[in-house]
């Protein structure tokens, strides 16, 4: 363990001097690149680091929190007597009690396995190169108006001491990207994407993380699928079964299942950034029907490759497995230490914050989607009679509830028969969440369950950004609305 470490635990100590009943202290070291080619040129080469230690301490019924951009004993006293006075002061005006489960008192070391070896290693110019290779290889088509490729990685050293005995240092790290092609023809503009939108997939690893994407070979699928989409029809306005590929069931879990069983959402302590959630405590109790039997969701901080996995969460909680659902039912919520109390649960550690100027809210860990016995996603689409394959995120809507959704995808194929067909372009469909959930009548199993990461999950006020897995296979979802953009 670290001098550095030896020193945050002697702060943390001392603030028991100062009248506090807990006190936290982390350093926080991050680093974050972002480097995007698009059409031959740098687009983006994003370095950002920062450094520094979150002083978080208890007094009497309140917290105190406060952010000190260095970690000289100096300014670490300092910040430990700005977080004491806080708590003093909001001490004076705390409106509720709000008691803490206990603390927990956890030693240990987490570090990310990178097999591939350190992402940050590998030259700048030699991954620019890499990008630059895909991004001209999509764009060998006069019709692709924009060809985008990216790398993102991220490391973050953090070093927790608490008053009552934590000493943790952990070291996680993310690397992944992706690629996307913008076609314009027949005076349509479509996009396709690999492996998914936006900022590709990140994940937990080193360089073998990039490696997996195996994006070189998507680039001529991606090419010709969104030329192809400027030629499809849109598509209609039906209800139909849907076979929702992992890409966008991702994003389907996290919109609709990690952010209404957030505890702090639940409780109705965290209302911006559409805030609330249809699953109030009283539903636990009711063992509320989420979804169908064939439904269990997990919050799992301990699945490999997941960007939500880790050793302890920011308040030294370890890491584990709780159910949300199981088997249909609402079964719980992801919680910190503050809302466990409150809702009369152990805390599941689920508590981190972006860096070390900002406080730990509740937060997702990896939300993943048990496999079922549906076998690959060849076999859905063979055992669909009459439906839709729905592929890549476009954009999301949902309300502030969680309950009515709609999702835009990049494509979707006809199923007719148990066969692939046409090709549509603009699909959307839509939803409200328990009986979306509810209409679920297959899920693949483990061959096609996969991965996903979300690095920019946004939360709080002020706005907090989290990287956050989802591991899901393919599913069926039975009589959904769908219609075009
Ligand atoms: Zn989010």
């Amino acid at each position: 363990m670290s001098e550095r470490l030896d020193l945050l635990s002697e702060i943390a100590q001392e603030a028991r001097k100062l009248g506090c009943t807990e006190a936290d202290l982390r350093y926080v070291d991050r680093r974050l690149e972002w480097v995007t080619v698009r059409n031959g040129r740098l687009q983006t080469c994003s370095d950002l680091s920062d450094a520094g230690v979150g002083v978080r301490v208890r007094i009497g019924q309140a917290t105190g929190y406060a952010g000190c951009p260095s970690s000289d004993p100096r300014a670490l006293r300092e910040g430990l007597a700005r977080a004491v006075a806080m708590a003093k002061a909001s001490n004076t005006v705390t409106y509720e009690t709000m008691e803490f489960a206990p603390p927990p008192a956890e030693q240990g070391v987490y570090i990310t396995p990178t097999p591939g070896g350190d992402p940050f290693q590998v030259p700048l110019d030699q991954r620019i190169d890499r990008l630059s290779q895909l991004a001209s290889a999509l764009k060998t088509d006069d019709r692709i108006q924009v060809a985008n490729a990216s790398q993102v990685m991220m490391r973050r050293h953090t070093l927790l001491a608490t008053m009552h005995g934590s000493r943790i240092d952990q070291t996680i790290t993310l690397n992944g990207g992706g690629m996307s092609a913008i076609a314009e023809d027949n005076g349509q503009v479509q996009q396709r994407s690999y492996p998914k939108d936006f900022e590709g997939n990140v994940l937990q690893g080193g360089e073998e993380v990039f490696d997996s994407l195996d994006l070189p070979a998507h680039v001529d699928r991606i090419r010709e699928e969104a030329i192809a989409l400027c030629h499809a029809p849109p598509c209609p306005e039906m209800r139909t079964d849907l076979v929702i590929d992992t890409d966008q069931l991702g994003l389907q879990i996290h919109e609709s299942c990690g952010h209404p069983t957030e505890a702090d959402r639940a409780l109705r302590e965290e209302l911006s950034l559409a805030g609330s959630s249809f699953l109030t405590p009283d539903l636990l109790q009711k063992e509320f029907k989420y979804g169908s039997p064939e439904v269990s969701l997990v919050a799992d901080s301990t699945t490999p490759l997941g960007p939500g996995t880790f050793g302890w969460d920011d308040e030294g909680v370890p890491a584990g497995q709780v159910d949300l659902v199981r088997d249909g039912i609402f079964r719980g919520y992801l919680t910190s230490r503050a809302t466990s109390k409150r809702l009369g649960c152990d805390p599941i550690g689920a508590c981190r914050a972006e860096s070390w100027h900002s406080e730990p809210i509740v937060r997702m860990v990896n939300i993943n989607l048990e496999p079922g016995s549906g076998g690959s996603l060849d076999d859905l689409i063979a055992g669909t009679d009459q439906g839709l394959l729905i592929q890549t995120n476009r954009s999301w809507s949902i309300d502030d509830h969680r309950l009515n959704f709609q999702f835009g995808c990049e494509l979707a194929r006809e199923i007719k028969g148990g066969k692939l067909g046409q090709l549509y372009r603009n699909p959307v469909y839509t939803g409200i969440t328990p009986e979306f959930w509810g209409s679920c009548d297959a899920i693949g199993g483990l061959q096609d369950w996969r991965m996903w990461g979300w690095f920019f999950c946004g939360k709080g006020d002020p706005p907090q950004i989290m990287h956050v897995g989802h591991g899901t296979a393919p599913a069926r979802f039975r009589n959904v609305q769908v219609r075009a953009s």
